[in-house]
């Protein structure tokens, strides 16, 4: 396949300096477009700029739990590229697996400022350069398989990671009407910092054990996995999809409650 499927699109990504939205930061560069890494990690956000080249990347500091600041980053992206043709709001915590019956409320709080405060106004204001533009563009947002199974995620991760769905739902139908596409992932298990920290795991455990779940055997599971997910939705081979949730799990949630 042709590894030019984004030629001179500019991308937006937050939480790339890490995981999912590090390596979609590469292959989006990898793919000829110029990409804004947007975090809250500077110093490895700075790194995956230098990694992929300052001709084709940048750093802004972002946390999306800021509106202010996710304005300021749309803002950046304008100035710096131009135009912003995708938007990737993949920022998001999964926090500490809580029991219902002892679930601390600012915790839930924090998860819902990130994972769909944050996504919201992320949606917000590229939604608004983009209209305002006529930018045909691609939205897509990081959900989770905490969207469709109840049991795989603290709840407040499985809540936050429903309401992404019902957000992309939402936001594709109104977006729709001035060409732009809103979608979103369901990735399962990637042993990044975000699930190795909630579940107090090696980074080769959490793999081993996402290889042993999933009903696809003979795939070691990779950011990259969920990244290539997010080029197609970026890219002008899913230009007739939208409102969409691709679970991307080796087919996990559709054999989670069988016994083979
Ligand atoms: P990660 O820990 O590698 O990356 C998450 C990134 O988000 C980090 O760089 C972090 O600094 C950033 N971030 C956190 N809070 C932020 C804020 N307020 N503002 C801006 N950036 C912030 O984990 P990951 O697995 O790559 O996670 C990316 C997305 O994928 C998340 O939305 C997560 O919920 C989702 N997800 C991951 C998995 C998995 O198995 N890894 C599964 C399902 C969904």
């Amino acid at each position: 396949m042709s590894n030019s499927r984004l030629q001179g699109k500019v991308a937006l990504i937050t939480g790339a300096a890490s995981g999912i939205g590090e390596e979609a930061a590469r292959l989006f560069a990898e793919n000829g477009a110029f990409v804004v890494v947007a975090d809250i990690q500077d110093d490895l956000g700075q790194k995956v700029v230098a990694s992929i080249g300052l001709d084709k990347a940048s750093y802004q500091h972002c946390d999306v739990k800021n509106e202010n600041q996710v304005e300021e980053v749309v803002n950046f992206t304008l100035q710096k590229y131009g135009t912003l043709d995708i938007l990737f709001s993949n920022a998001g915590v999964m926090g500490p697996l809580t029991s219902i019956l002892d679930l601390d409320l600012a915790q839930l709080d924090n998860t819902i400022a990130i994972n769909i405060r944050g996504v919201t106004a992320t949606i917000k204001h590229a939604g608004r350069a983009m209209v305002a533009r006529k930018i045909r563009g691609s939205i897509i947002c990081t959900a989770s398989v905490a969207a469709c199974l109840g049991g795989v995620g603290p709840t407040a991760y499985t809540a936050s990671k429903h309401a992404v769905v019902g957000l992309v739902r939402s936001t594709s139908t109104e977006l729709g009407a001035h060409g732009i596409r809103v979608n979103c992932i369901s990735p399962f298990g990637v042993a990044t910092p975000l699930p190795c920290s909630a579940y107090n795991m090696e980074a080769s455990q959490l793999e081993a054990n996402s290889c042993a779940m999933a009903n696809l055997k003979g795939v070691v599971l990779k950011p990259k996995h969920i990244a290539e997910a997010a080029l197609f939705f970026a890219s002008d081979e899913s230009a007739f999809i939208s409102g969409h949730n691709l679970v991307v799990d080796g087919g996990f949630t559709v054999s989670s409650h069988t016994y083979n």
